[in-house]
């Protein structure tokens, strides 16, 4: 049975999330509502604007049934907007987040729209070396702060942690769903997803190991300047 993977369709850049999953060996779904939750293996929470999905999210019980979702077995992967909902704190805003990994991330930390910039990343995990990166675009991005002792570090940009995962939850800072490369989205399903068990009655939580690369505690992120020769790939219809 093929493994069924939502994407919160409320605003954001879920659309290209449904593209790249499209070549994923997945089933689907755009959810919209708290009950299309059921059943469900997977969710992706896509980029777009937090404060605008907080605002979307009032309509129903999202919260609730997110952590619902997790605490039953689901699986979630938050880009961009998506990690800052994740995210345990929001660093000096009295924002409302799920806290489902334990990181205290910070909003638009790399700048404006205009300052938006494409990026190589190594990441080892999801087969992303130094001669074939996985290919991202960080938008209005933000940036961890702070990275509990046990939440894995798959990818840096600069001295950055810039991809991060808890057991079965996946938090990436950039947009991995508008380059084309779906290493990332192959990863989350086929170890994150998979490795959690899907959401079938009799199944067994596989509990993941979780180490700390470099961090045995808490670690600041380091504060340093981005690469100033950034590209602006996205321009006005940019996904967030
Ligand atoms: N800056 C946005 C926020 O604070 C996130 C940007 C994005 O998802 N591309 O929510």
């Amino acid at each position: 049975m093929k493994l069924r993977i939502g994407i919160l369709a409320l605003q954001g850049d879920f659309a290209a999330h449904a593209r790249t999953l499209s070549g994923c060996g997945v089933e689907t779904l755009e959810v919209r509502r708290v009950a299309q939750l059921e059943g469900l293996d997977g969710l992706i929470i896509p980029g777009g604007e937090s404060t605008t999905l907080l605002n979307l999210m009032r309509d129903e019980p999202w919260f609730e049934a997110l952590k619902r979702f997790h605490a039953d077995g689901g699986a979630l992967f938050g880009t961009c907007a998506g990690a800052i909902l994740l995210s345990n704190e929001v660093v000096d805003r009295d924002q409302s987040s799920l806290g489902l990994i334990e990181t205290s991330i910070e909003r638009n930390a790399y700048g404006r729209q205009i300052d938006s910039f494409e990026a190589g990343l190594e990441c080892p995990e999801a087969g992303a070396d130094r001669s074939d990166p996985l290919k991202v675009v960080f938008i209005r991005a933000p940036r961890f702060r702070r990275v509990g002792a046990r939440v894995d570090l798959l990818a840096h940009w600069e001295d950055d942690p810039v991809l991060v995962r808890q057991g079965r939850v996946l938090a990436a800072t950039f947009h991995p769903e508008i380059t084309g490369d779906d290493r990332l989205h192959r990863y989350f399903v086929e170890q994150v997803v998979a490795e959690a068990g899907g959401r079938l009655p009799q199944r067994t939580e596989v509990r993941v190991p979780i180490t700390s690369a470099g961090s045995p505690t808490q670690t600041e992120a380091h504060a340093t300047a981005v690469e100033p020769s950034r590209s602006t790939p996205q321009g006005e219809n940019a996904p967030c």
